[in-house]
């Protein structure tokens, strides 16, 4: 089956979808979750591996070629592997990633790699336990590193990229043992701007480090040059000038990327977000529960996508931050 391309109404065609396995979430990130957790949705509010594969099925029919499976933490989701193995046999299908907090990496690695997930994002924001312990409000990072040591096994897994958060008066600490991190491992690493998306809705425009602070303190000590930037790539990435590894940078508050964002998600619920910062969304559960065909699905999806938002309002005066938050939309 092959359909129109998906299109928004400012003429973006739409080639990436990020899909939310689960709300629920074994870490507890200062800047996602609140310490006590958050309502979960009930076991039936939740889209089933068939609901997610016909929904990723149309979508890909419609031209959507890379697909991100988030959270929550997506490897809470119970037999998360099988889910990735239907996903990845989709025709269309070209990308199938996994952004993950690592921490049942270990123990989930090889099915993962097994069911065709072409590329891992591992959020680790510090490399010192302690502040690991501080910010995620567990003591996990050795188990953490043990999953990536586990996934670095696996040739076809590479590269394997590193996030990092970079909040002001924390992130600044980490910068240069980030960068020589991403020197003598193989992985990429790339710090994301502190953005409006915390349950505790603490988040103020000063709380952000910059990406252009951070590479600023790198490049005074290993000095870096840029890379290419790919289409629709979120990451400005750059290379130590001495060819010893790469590292990048997601600006999406002091250099947004939005003119060029080819990005929809879908979120556990089954409730289409054409923003992170997006006000409405539209349901799909209902629809699909409800019998729809695929006609009509494709209409709903169109529908939507075609008041995909121009540009987010972060930093600008009369900016409101969505009821969501990120473990809820699925970063
Ligand atoms: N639990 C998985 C993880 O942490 O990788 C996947 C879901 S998490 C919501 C996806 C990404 O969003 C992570 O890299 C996380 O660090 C990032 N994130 C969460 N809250 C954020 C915020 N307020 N600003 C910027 N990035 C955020
Ligand atoms: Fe969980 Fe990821 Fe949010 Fe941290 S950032 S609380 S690991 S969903």
């Amino acid at each position: 089956m092959e359909l129109e391309p998906l299109k928004d109404g400012h003429g973006r065609l739409i080639g990436d979808l990020r899909v939310s396995v689960t709300d629920r979430c074994n870490f507890r990130c200062q800047y996602c979750m609140p310490a006590e957790g958050l309502p979960w949705l009930e076991r039936d509010e939740i889209l089933t591996f068939e609901e997610i594969a016909r929904l990723v099925g149309l979508f890909a029919a419609m031209g959507v070629h890379d697909v991100r499976l988030t959270g929550g933490e997506p490897l809470v989701r119970r037999d998360f592997p099988r889910l990735a193995a239907m996903l990845a046999q989709i025709p269309g299908v070209e990308d199938l990633s996994v952004t993950t907090n690592g921490y049942l990496l270990e123990r989930h690695a090889e099915a993962l790699v097994r069911a065709g997930i072409d590329r891992f994002n591992v959020s680790v924001d510090s490399l010192q336990r302690d502040r690991f312990f501080e910010l995620t409000r567990r003591d996990a990072l050795p188990q953490v590193l043990r999953g990536l040591e586990m996934l670095a096994q696996y040739p076809e897994a590479h590269p394997i990229k590193i996030n990092a958060v970079a909040i002001r008066d924390f992130t600044e600490e980490e910068a240069i043992p980030f960068a020589e991190f991403a020197r003598r491992t193989p992985y990429e690493v790339r710090f994301i701007e502190f953005m409006p998306l915390d349950a505790d809705h603490a988040w103020t425009a000063d709380q952000v480090l910059t990406g252009a602070e951070i590479r600023a303190a790198i490049d005074a000590v290993y000095p870096l040059e840029p890379e290419s930037r790919e289409p629709h790539a979120t990451a400005r990435v750059y290379r130590f000038a001495d060819g010893n590894g790469k590292i990048g940078f997601i600006n999406p508050v002091s250099e947004p990327f939005c003119g060029d964002c080819n990005r929809v998600r879908l979120t556990a619920d089954g409730r289409l977000r054409t923003c992170l910062f997006s006000l409405n969304e539209t349901d799909l559960r209902t629809p699909i529960r409800d019998g729809a065909d695929e006609a009509e699905l494709e209409r709903i999806i169109r529908a939507a996508v075609w008041r995909k938002e121009l540009k987010h309002h972060v930093g600008e005066p009369g900016f409101i931050q969505p009821a969501r938050s990120m473990s809820a939309i699925g970063g």
